[in-house]
């Protein structure tokens, strides 16, 4: 099985993907987490990253596509993947089409988890405060600054899939269990109408 989770910061992508990787045995790709990791290694593309996401701006596509054509690729995305955090540009999610059908893939489902904004500002800081301010981007103005550019260059990703039929919006407000379980409901219905 191969998803796409989308949604703003703080609208539970990780924390929903990682049921879905219990559940289905698939690997998460989160492009975030990669990012971080690469970060803390100190690696070239780690470092210069590193700037761009404490500001809250996006790491630039290209990038980002050498990172998830790489990371598609490695043994343990045979049985399936999440997409958590990419695509996240209109440029992404095309070339994102290319690289699956370079190698004969398709995506199965492609969900779109829908949090009202003011709601994600409390969940971030609440994320912040338990965390101990360990993901720099938590900060409140960076916070301001990711949530403008989802509205501008994530949102119309959502679009993009919508006007193609293939993407299915979840309502995102309540517990883990209860946005997980519409997220399996709409896995078995397949997409919106
Ligand atoms: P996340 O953990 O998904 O919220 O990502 C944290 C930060 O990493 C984002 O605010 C961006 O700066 C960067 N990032 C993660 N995924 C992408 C992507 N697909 N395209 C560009 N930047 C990304």
């Amino acid at each position: 099985m191969r998803l796409i989770l989308l949604g703003p910061p703080g609208a539970g992508k990780g924390t929903q993907a990682q049921r879905l990787v219990a559940k289905h045995g698939i690997v998460q790709l989160s492009t975030g987490d990669m990012l971080r990791a690469a970060a803390s290694a100190g690696t070239p593309v780690g470092l210069r990253a590193r700037s761009i996401m404490d500001r809250g701006d996006l790491v630039p596509d290209d990038v980002m596509i050498e990172i998830i054509a790489d990371r598609i690729d490695q043994p343990d995305t045979a049985n399936g993947f999440i997409l958590d955090g990419f695509p996240r540009t209109v440029d992404q999610a095309k070339a994102l089409d290319h690289l699956l059908d370079e190698r004969g893939m398709s995506m199965d489902c492609i969900v779109e988890i829908v949090v009202d904004h003011e709601i994600l500002r409390e969940r971030i800081a609440g994320r912040a405060r338990e965390t101990g301010g360990s993901r720099a981007d938590d900060a409140e103005a960076t916070v301001a600054k990711r949530l403008e550019v989802y509205r501008r260059q994530t949102a119309p990703v959502a679009e993009y899939y919508r006007q193609r039929g293939v993407l299915k919006a979840v309502d995102g407000m309540g517990s883990v269990d209860e946005v997980g379980a519409r997220i399996d409901q709409s896995l078995r219905a397949g997409t919106d109408a």
